[in-house]
């Protein structure tokens, strides 16, 4: 017989509201004191969780955002009943949230430097990747390749969007040839991996970028602690998962406190932006026979991205 695995969600607030108490010190800390602390707590630097557009905010200089793909919405391809219909979940989400997906994308200036930047929210439906959020970054990866910007994702999921199934798993491949074409340019990717970055998405473009940046004490792992405990009858080490650990274990590059990101991102892309100009000289020439942008493998790639692309719609037709 089958074993089952409990998982007790508990619900924690966003970064909403009034005034809230820090999980880790208990201290209560009022909304405007958390706002010009960037959200974290001023007692024991704990992060608190921040959507899409404060993230935005933080990081594009005043007045520079301009979003891209605003208008994608997810179909309901698989007409996908839980509790409730998907389509209901979704506008749900968006009441919630007043976004339109997990994920935003857009072009901005980071301290006057030009970059795609794409963030995502953990309130639209736990940051889960579907068909939407895969062709969002497809756009912004699109983009950055188009004008030579670096790409900067930030990163919040949960992982694949159950509700979308088989297409959700797809936009893990999608998203992994958005990012090689992007390292064919050459253009810099970088990604900031936030609390909790999980399944999917950490499997797939959140980890695959030239530099891979983390804030303090995100849960960084591709099932939770709690589950794999479960299933596997043994007790985890106490900072399975977090990001000090896949910093110790190499799998990140490095840990950032949230009021130093910004200048931190800046540093880092000023270096790949030297190393990319210096990659556009041609230093030796094209070998025959190399696999290019015609070759199989483009081929294969552009059956994989019209596949994954058939559950998107958008709302301009
Ligand atoms: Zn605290």
């Amino acid at each position: 017989m089958a074993q089952r695995v409990s998982i007790n969600i508990s619900r924690r607030n966003g970064a909403s509201g009034d005034a809230e108490s820090c999980p880790l010190c208990k201290q209560l800390l009022s909304a405007a004191e958390l706002r010009e602390n960037f959200h974290v707590c001023p007692n024991c630097g704990h992060h608190f969780r921040v959507g899409a557009r404060e993230r935005v905010a933080m990081l594009a200089d005043s007045g520079t955002w301009e979003e891209i793909a605003a208008s994608l919405r997810s179909a309901d391809p698989l007409e996908f009943f839980d509790l409730r219909p998907y389509p209901d979940r979704i506008e749900e989400a968006e009441y919630d949230t007043g976004l339109g997906e997990a994920m935003i994308a857009g072009t901005c200036c980071i301290h006057k430097m030009d970059v795609v930047l794409v963030a995502m929210d953990f309130s639209f439906m736990g940051g889960s990747m579907g068909s939407v959020v895969g062709e969002k970054f497809w756009r912004a990866a699109d983009t950055a390749i188009q004008n030579r910007f670096p790409l900067v994702a930030v990163c919040a999921s949960g992982g694949a969007r159950m509700q979308e199934g088989i297409l959700s798993l797809l936009q893990m491949a999608k998203t992994t040839c958005a990012v090689e074409l992007m390292s064919r340019v050459p253009v810099p990717f970088v990604s900031i991996l936030t609390h909790p970055t999980t399944g999917g998405v950490l499997a797939s473009f959140a980890t695959l970028a030239d530099v891979i940046i983390s804030e303090p004490g995100a849960m960084l792992c591709f099932s939770g602690p709690r589950v794999i405990e479960q299933t596997i009858k043994e007790r985890l080490p106490d900072d399975f998962g977090l990001a000090e650990s896949n910093l110790s274990h190499g799998q990140i590059d490095m840990i950032v406190p949230r009021s130093q990101l910004k200048d931190k991102l800046v540093q880092v892309l000023g270096m790949l932006e030297g190393g990319v100009a210096c990659a556009l000289e041609p230093l030796w020439e094209e070998e025959e026979g190399r696999p290019g942008r015609g070759g199989p493998l483009a081929g294969a790639l552009g059956r994989i991205k019209a596949l994954a692309n058939s559950s998107w719609r958008s709302l301009k037709g």
